[in-house]
């Protein structure tokens, strides 16, 4: 760590210049002068003048007296939020150091609150008084009922539970009959209770919880792999864990990759712990927003519930973090600050000396090389709970299923669908692709459809009519003409999507009750959550879905699991393919037989000797895992090798491609770097920017970021190229 840190209690008095971060992409903080009547800590919300503008920044430690302090600026005001924990301030330096970003940038992570800074604003609250009203209507008389509970309600709340209207609470509080007390209009989190509905734990669950527990107990940084088949009951298990948080009165913060996800153990929590938990993600309304930050800032929160994002947020006392699905390559943020929650988490809890826990039934390369090399604690469970069994799972080799190119269900998988639904069972049909068709293409002159600024295919989207680029979102309506030879009614879908999976489906079971999971199909995590409860509660025969639907879902009435296209995700051929696809199957199948009923897998492949399927088939994760692991190392690769990335980009392509070739002139010579490229990216071109790639692969123990920094700081950027630097790249394109 560069940084150095000066005693973070103490305040600044003597200190007349301190340096401010602001939450913009600047290289370092700004030195302003501390006015006399204004004293000031290490994490203090300030606010202070950046050239015509006011911005809100965070005190970040003494000034750099690099200009004289007459000729700074002063800060406006100190704001009364809890000043920002050490140890954040520590991981905002930290993040920004590893993934080459202007502090300021991660700064802004951790200020995604509006209004948050500021006192909290009051509404004014009523509840019953002292005096007797000196006329009792029986309106009156039903709001002295429902206020006789004690609760301190709104105007509105009590009127509306009264049946009563806002006149007649007036009169009451004239008469001092009620009483007005002002609270926060922020709902108050409740305290959930650590031992409100404990389960009773299997045995082997009880010896990764109690090693859990322990770890809670000595306070001090660890990480453990909690690595358990899938219903094996890891979240039981982890909420252990932050039951005993809970008992030391500390924070803890559940990570997860999806917010569909995030609601189904929300609800888990709620149950477990007889309180909700904060929930965090990019579906929360500003005011929500607010609310949850003040929170958990005050330490009032105690357990947040949440997407990546939720590991910037203020805990002043954090004792754990859990990061569920921790294989998920949703925790890579792939825009604006390029992090990975996952490794970030355990960056956290190394600063704030506290554990981390990974979940998952098919733990990612990275975390299982630790966990061999003794860096990470593996706890193991290898039974589902209960009666549950692992499901079956049966490849269907499409080789010589002899279907018609526009059908995409084997006859066995309809068959065992029928068997299924006859049985009053539930199904589910995955396949990885949105809307109907990935591709669209003039029947006479071949003609593909194409997004017009961007590399990429419109994908159709029959049920909105609507050509759709998936990397911008550019859409246009299906047109009945060729835009090529000006053809009529020659534009024919290619492949399948989840719509065209329905609507195949539907021919063979009109009856059936059929959803579609995707990204496109569900707005908003309302939405998703009553999909989910649908789903849950039998009132869906049929769930056909993205990979949304892969992610730890607990559906008790599914017992048979489709995988339509088992092999999409081994075509892109990137560094981690195999595993990915290894992940998403074995993830998908572990949707099954959950319950009592065992639960059958049907995958539809092309390759049924590909190892990833084989190994599916036969259980063998682990052996997948080290011949993997032998591949990458004989490569270097991660987790062995690091990586990088840097994409320029630009409308101007030829300026593009000098710029990288001038880069790679002037790469320095060094052992243990290779440097590739620059070569087009694979996805040339996105909304009009021409776009070249390096990919760098250097020895672990090689300092990649300083010479990453050293190659590109001294070499001019022109105006109109991007350059994205992406340390531990997930993504290739
Ligand atoms: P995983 O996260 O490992 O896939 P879950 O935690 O979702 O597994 O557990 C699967 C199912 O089994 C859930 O319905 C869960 O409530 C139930 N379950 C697991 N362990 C217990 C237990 N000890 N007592 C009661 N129910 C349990």
């Amino acid at each position: 760590m560069a940084e150095t840190f000066f005693d973070a209690d103490a305040e600044l008095e003597d200190i007349d210049v301190v340096s401010v971060l602001l939450p913009l992409p600047l290289a370092g903080a700004y030195d302003y002068a501390v006015p006399g009547e204004l004293v000031v800590s290490p994490g203090d919300y300030v606010e202070v003048p950046l050239g015509p503008r006011r911005v809100i920044g965070v005190v970040w430690g003494p000034g750099s007296n690099d200009v004289a302090s007459e000729k700074l600026k002063p800060i406006e005001q100190r704001f009364s939020a809890p000043a920002m924990p050490e140890s954040l301030r520590r991981l905002v330096d930290w993040v920004a150091d590893y993934t080459l970003t202007a502090p300021g940038l991660v700064l802004a992570l951790t200020m995604r609150a509006r209004g948050a800074f500021e006192p909290p604003k009051e509404v004014a609250a009523f509840r019953l008084g002292v005096s007797e009203p000196e006329r009792l209507t029986p309106a009156r008389q039903r709001v002295l009922d429902v206020a006789a509970d004690g609760l301190l309600r709104s105007q509105r709340d009590l009127a509306h539970e009264a049946g009563v209207t806002s006149g007649v609470i007036k009169g009451l509080v004239k008469s001092g009959a009620l009483e007005t007390v002002m609270r926060p209009v922020d709902q108050a989190f409740e305290r959930p209770a650590p031992d409100h509905a404990s389960p009773t734990l299997s045995d082997e669950q009880s010896a990764a919880a109690g090693r859990l527990v322990e770890k809670v107990c000595s306070k001090s940084f660890s990480v453990s792999l909690l690595d358990g088949v899938t219903g094996s009951g890891k979240t039981e298990v982890y909420f252990e864990a932050v039951a005993e948080a809970l008992r030391q009165g500390r924070q803890a913060l559940i990570l997860l990759p999806e917010i569909a996800l995030t609601l189904q153990v929300f609800e888990r929590f709620t149950a477990r712990f007889g309180a909700a938990p904060a929930a965090w993600h990019s579906g929360l309304s500003q005011i929500e927003r607010r609310r949850v930050w003040r929170a958990v800032a005050s330490g009032e929160a105690q357990v947040v519930i949440g997407a990546r994002s939720a590991l910037f947020l203020p805990f002043p006392d954090l004792g754990l973090i859990v990061v569920d699905e921790e294989h998920d390559q949703s925790f890579k943020q792939e825009d604006g600050v390029i992090y990975h929650a996952r490794d970030m988490a355990v960056v956290r809890g190394q600063l704030g000396a506290f554990p981390v826990v990974l979940a998952s039934a098919t733990p990612s390369l990275e975390t299982v090389t630790n966990a061999q090399l003794g860096k990470y604690d593996w706890l193991r469970l290898g039974l589902r709970y209960g009666a549950a069994s692992l499901p079956e799972i049966i490849t269907l080799d499409m080789r010589t299923a002899q279907l018609s190119a526009d059908k995409f269900l084997s006859a066995t998988l309809v068959d065992e669908m029928t068997k299924t639904f006859a049985a009053g069972e539930q199904a589910m049909l995955f396949l990885n692709r949105r809307g109907y068709a990935p591709l669209t293409l003039c029947r006479t002159c071949g003609y593909r459809m194409m997004s017009p600024d961007s590399s990429s295919w419109l994908v159709e989207h029959r049920f909105q009519n609507l050509l759709v680029c998936h990397l911008t979102g550019y859409s246009i309506p299906k047109p009945k003409k060729c835009p090529e030879c000006g053809a009529e009614d020659t534009l024919a879908a290619c492949g399948p999507g989840v719509e065209r999976v329905y609507e195949e489906v539907k021919t063979h079971f009109p009856e059936a009750r059929i959803e579609i999971m995707s990204s496109d199909t569900i707005r908003g995590p309302q939405e998703i959550a009553e999909l989910i409860a649908r789903m849950e509660g039998g009132e869906i025969d049929l769930l056909i879905g993205t990979q949304v639907v892969a992610k730890g879902h607990n559906f008790p009435g599914l017992t048979l699991v489709g995988i339509v296209d088992a092999d999409l995700g081994l075509k892109g051929g990137d560094l981690r393919a195999a595993e990915r696809t290894y992940q998403l199957l074995h993830q998908v199948a572990g949707r099954a037989g959950r319950a009592d009923k065992p639960g059958r897998v049907y995958v539809q492949s092309y390759m049924p000797e590909h190892p990833v399927m084989s190994a599916l088939l036969a259980g063998e994760r682990d052996g997948f895992l080290a011949q993997e692991a032998v591949e990458r190392e004989i490569l270097s690769m991660p987790p062995f090798g690091r990586l990088v990335a840097i994409v320029a980009s630009g409308r101007d392509g030829p300026q593009v491609e000098t710029y990288m070739r001038d880069l790679a002139r002037q790469a320095p010579k060094a052992d243990g770097v290779m440097v590739f490229g620059p070569i087009p990216a694979p996805i040339a071109v996105v909304r009009g920017r021409h776009r070249h790639r390096f990919l760098l692969k250097a020895a672990r123990d090689f300092n990649i970021q300083a010479y990453v920094r050293t190659w590109l700081e001294p070499i001019k950027v022109p105006n109109s190229v991007r350059v994205n630097v992406d340390v531990d790249p997930y993504s290739f394109l």
